[in-house]
This record gives C-alpha cells, sequence and structure tokens, in this order.
C-alpha cells in the first residue's frame, strides 16, 4: 500500500498520491500567487495577504519553501500585471516595492527571471515619457565612458553583442563556361554574360562589451570596438527583437546593430533619449 504523498495517507496499491490532494494542491498554488499578484487594491493589508496565504499553504499541503516561492511568482506575475495597461505607474512602483519589503523578498530572488529589472525599466521609460530625464544610474564601479560636462547617464547595458554590416559586392548570373546558341540577327553584348553586380549586407559581429546611453550619446565600449554616436547624427531607429538598429547621417554609413537582449527598452530609451 502506497502513501499519498501530500496527505501521508494510504493512497491504494502502487499509488502515490489521491487525486483529489493533488487538485487541491495545484488550485492552492494557483490561488497564492493570484493573490499575492493583486496589486490593483490601493489599501492592500498586507499582514492580512500574509495570514491568507498562510492558511491556504497550510490546507493544501504546500510547505514553507515552496510558500516563499509561490510568493516570488505572485511577485513576478504582479509586475506583469502592471505592465498590461501602460507602463508601470508610479502608484503600481509604490505597491511593488511595499509587497517586495512586507515579504522580505531580496533584489537577487525578484530578479531571478529578470521581473526586478524589468520594473526598473519600466520606471526609466515612464520617467522619459514625462518629460524627465530618469534618476542617476547606479553603478558598481567606474565606467569607461569619457562623459562630457554637462552629460548625464541613463543606462549602461552588459554583454551587448555590436555587429556592423559589410557591404559585399559579388557578380551573380556569370556565364563563363555555358554555351548558348547565336541565333541570326541577334546581337548579344559581352557585357551581358558577367553577370550582374549585386550588393548584399553581411551582417558581422564585431565585439562585444558595453553601451552606455546618456542624455546626448550612445557610447559604445568593447575590446577592439569603442566610439560614441551623436543622436542627432542618427537618421534612423530600428526596432529589433532583441536590441535595436541604427542608421547614422551619413553617405557611407552602413547600419549598426547592437544585440542587448531586450529591443522594448532598448528602443522606447534610445528613442525618447534622442527627443529630449
Ligand atoms: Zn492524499
Amino acid at each position: 500500500m502506497g502513501q499519498c504523498v501530500f496527505c501521508n495517507q494510504p493512497a491504494g496499491f502502487l499509488r502515490k498520491q489521491h487525486s483529489a490532494c493533488r487538485d487541491r494542491h495545484e488550485s492552492g498554488k494557483r490561488e497564492i500567487v493570484a493573490l499575492v499578484s493583486e496589486i490593483g487594491t490601493p489599501e492592500r493589508d498586507l499582514a492580512r495577504l500574509e495570514t491568507q496565504v498562510g492558511e491556504i499553504a497550510a490546507g493544501c499541503f504546500v510547505d514553507n519553501f515552496m510558500l516563499r516561492d509561490l510568493v516570488v511568482r505572485g511577485w513576478e506575475s504582479a509586475v506583469d500585471v502592471a505592465f498590461e495597461d501602460h507602463v508601470i505607474s508610479e502608484e503600481e512602483e509604490r505597491l511593488l516595492a511595499e509587497l517586495k519589503r512586507h515579504f522580505g523578498l531580496s533584489d537577487e530572488v525578484v530578479d531571478r527571471n529578470g521581473a526586478l529589472s524589468r520594473m526598473r525599466k519600466g520606471k526609466v521609460i515612464r520617467e522619459l515619457l514625462e518629460g524627465n530625464f530618469p534618476d542617476q544610474f547606479a553603478t558598481s564601479g567606474p565606467l569607461p565612458f569619457n562623459l562630457q560636462k554637462t552629460e548625464q547617464l541613463a543606462w549602461v547595458f552588459e554583454g551587448v553583442k555590436y555587429h556592423e554590416h559589410k557591404k559585399r559586392t559579388e557578380y551573380v548570373g556569370g556565364s563563363s563556361g555555358v554555351s548558348f546558341r547565336v541565333a541570326k540577327g541577334v546581337y548579344y553584348r559581352t557585357g551581358a554574360f558577367k553577370g550582374r553586380r549585386v550588393e548584399t549586407m553581411e551582417q558581422v559581429h564585431v565585439d562585444s562589451g558595453l553601451l552606455g546611453m546618456t542624455s546626448k550619446h550612445l557610447y559604445f565600449v568593447g575590446e577592439h570596438k569603442r566610439f560614441r554616436i551623436r543622436f542627432d547624427k542618427i537618421i534612423s531607429f530600428e526596432p529589433l527583437e532583441d536590441g535595436i538598429s541604427v542608421q547614422r547621417d551619413a553617405m557611407t554609413a552602413t547600419p549598426q546593430t547592437f544585440i542587448t537582449g531586450d529591443g522594448w527598452f532598448t528602443y522606447n530609451l534610445v528613442a525618447n533619449l534622442a527627443q529630449m
């Protein structure tokens, strides 16, 4: 006779759980996540929330370790909820911070899937949309950007892949070695057989490094390449799923691509900084 992993009562021959216990456990887990993620309530009683989720946990075979994980999941889901309407509002940000503090969740744990970073990014975009320069970007050490006197730093992306688009000229449709019938009265110019010259763009990974966004420039510092581009020298920004492509205002310029891993944020950040 096997024992139910949830209630520890006999579960029947070769069985490890009662389906009713399993269902209760799963629905309890969902309920805890849903309750924690409800940040729509303005005057939220967090002590009451804590008691509530504790009771559900006790009644649904959820141990403390799992409860903590579910609270973190609830917090992560609350960030998604906050993003649903628009960029995170100041109120939503305050509620998220209170929730985090009340349950004693560390920065590290709430950022395990990037939720805390998303919240911070949302804040930066909100400030820009409101016409304010984002709060000073927190850095752990000195940065390799040589900022100008009045220049402010908005964000630094790490581990950014920098790609350049190189033009490559090739000839297609060349006919060397191919025989063709010469019909009377039709003149084939020799040039017609040399193939058509086409220019193709080839994307080349040039370097990886830091990408800094300031009030005036985009800075890139890699192992081999270091440069900055003034926003007013950029004629177009192209959003990519995982980064951004910029086109400088010069006859010879080809697109430059920065892969940051977050196209939504990179594009909104640079497009708004360039407008300031
Ligand atoms: Zn059971």
